[in-house]
Order: structure tokens, then sequence, then C-alpha cells
């Protein structure tokens, strides 16, 4: 789920819109972002890219390849309290904690966001490497579902860029999340549910990416990190203006 090391698959078509700016992606806010006081750090704060969307569409083969053209970005590893299988090891590709640890973590207000999924196991976005970053003046990028990432954007409404990945067609976003994992058909059931609803918010976000073509899509986001990245250097809060739809 979280792991940007994934190899890649082949796909087919795709557009990128910029969305209208009543999404919770909208408006630049004013909490401590860039562009949220009139003397300007002389370090500019990092941008944090969300990249949005249901389990399977594609997320981790994404980023991984945006991370390549774009090494110095930071992608922001996930807490979980599901057992590490052989091969991961600690912060790859996750943050393996206890429950008890997790718990802990929620009472300090340590997670920005966090679900416990059908499998039972709980998943976070801890705080402090978010924080530390943004201030440091590092980018961030992080996979992350329509709920978590509407918390992100709460809590950090003028340092997130979010894009969301869709496909075209919901029978492709079943064969992949058929194609990935062998689990029992109920749980394919239950993800394919909770993508239909995820997918219903695809216009709510500032970007929204159809990863049809795997090598489209991901010029596609490389090119809005490029651009949002050259807007912050310029001083700016990135494009995040309230403009009209628009293809990019
Ligand atoms: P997510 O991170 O959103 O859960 P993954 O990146 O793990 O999704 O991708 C899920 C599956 O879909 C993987 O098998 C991946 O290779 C495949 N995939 C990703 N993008 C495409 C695409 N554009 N066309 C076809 N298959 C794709």
């Amino acid at each position: 789920m979280t792991n940007p090391n994934e190899s890649d698959s082949e796909g087919r078509s795709m557009t990128v819109e910029r969305q209208a700016a009543d999404g919770p992606g909208a408006g630049g806010g004013e909490k401590g972002g860039a562009g949220s006081g009139e003397s300007r750090p002389a370090v500019r704060r990092g941008v944090f890219f969300l990249v949005i969307g249901p389990s399977g569409v594609g997320k981790n083969t994404l980023i991984t390849k945006v991370l390549r053209k774009h090494p110095d970005i930071r992608y922001l590893v996930t807490v979980t309290t599901r057992p590490r299988r052989p091969g991961e090891r600690e912060g790859d590709p996750y943050h393996f904690v206890t429950r008890q640890e997790f718990d802990q973590k929620i009472a300090r207000g340590d997670l920005i966001e966090w679900k416990q999924i059908h499998s039972g196991e709980y998943y976070g976005c801890p705080r402090q490497p978010v924080d530390d970053g943004l201030a440091a003046g590092v980018d961030l990028m992080k996979d992350i579902d329509v709920l978590g990432a509407q918390d992100v954007l709460a809590a950090y409404p003028a340092d997130v860029v979010p894009v969301f990945v869709a496909t075209s067609s919901m029978a492709d976003l079943e064969k992949r999340i058929r194609g990935r994992s062998h689990a029992p058909e109920a749980e394919v059931q239950e993800r394919l549910a909770r993508a239909r609803m995820e997918m219903e918010h695809q216009d709510r976000f500032k970007y929204l990416l159809y990863n049809d073509d795997l090598a489209v899509s991901a010029e596609q986001l490389a090119r809005i990190v490029a651009e949002e990245r050259v807007a912050r250097e310029a001083g700016g809060t990135g494009s995040k203006s309230n403009g009209p739809t628009s293809k990019v």
C-alpha cells in the first residue's frame, strides 16, 4: 500500500484537470504556510504533495516514478500496527509499531490522521516529520486516502498540494485491485465499495489525474510538482489561484 518501490506496469490514456476552487485544497489557508505573512522567511517552507485516491489506483507506482525525477522530495512514511512481512524493514515501507505504541501516538497527538482498516490494523500519518520537513523547506510526498487527505488539508491548508488519482473506468480499477492481491472475495468487495466511495470525491481536490496511461500520468504528476515548486520559489503559494477549472 505504501511502498513506492513497487514495480510499474503500463496503461492507456489520461488527462489532468485543475479543479475549481471550492474543494478542500482550493484555497491557500492561513496556518503558517508559505504565503501566510508579509515577511517572507529566508527559507521557503516545504510543499506537501498529497497523492490521493483509492487503494489500487496506482498512487505508489506514480510516486516511485516521480521521486526518480525529483529525488530531493522526501517520501513520508506511514506508521502502522500491521506486522512486518519478510523482506520489509523498519521505515521501509512503513514505520512498524505495536498497538500500544500506536495508541500512545494517538493520545499524544503525534498523528495528523489515522484509521483502522478492514484487517483490523491501524495506519497513520506522523506529525513530526511533516512539521520538521516543511519548516526546513523540504518538500514532502505521501499517498493517502480521501478521508485522511481531508484531515491533512485541514491541518496544513497552505502547505498541501492535493492530487487525486483516478481511473477512467471502475473496471480498470477493479482489475488492478484484483491483479495485485489474492485477498478473499469479501475483502475485494469491501475494497471496491470503498473505492467507489472515494472516487465520488474526485472533483473536490485541486488536481485530478487519470492514471490510465502510466507513462503519461507520471509525466503529468512530475509536471504538477515542478510547477508548484517553481511557483513557491517565486515567493507565491503555488498555483492555488481561485481560477476556473482548466486543463493542464
Ligand atoms: P496504490 O498505491 O494506489 O494502492 P499501486 O501503485 O500499488 O496502487 O498500484 C496498484 C496496481 O496497479 C499495481 O499492480 C500497479 O503496477 C498497477 N498500476 C498502476 N498504474 C497503472 C496503470 N496506469 N495502468 C495499469 N496498471 C497500473
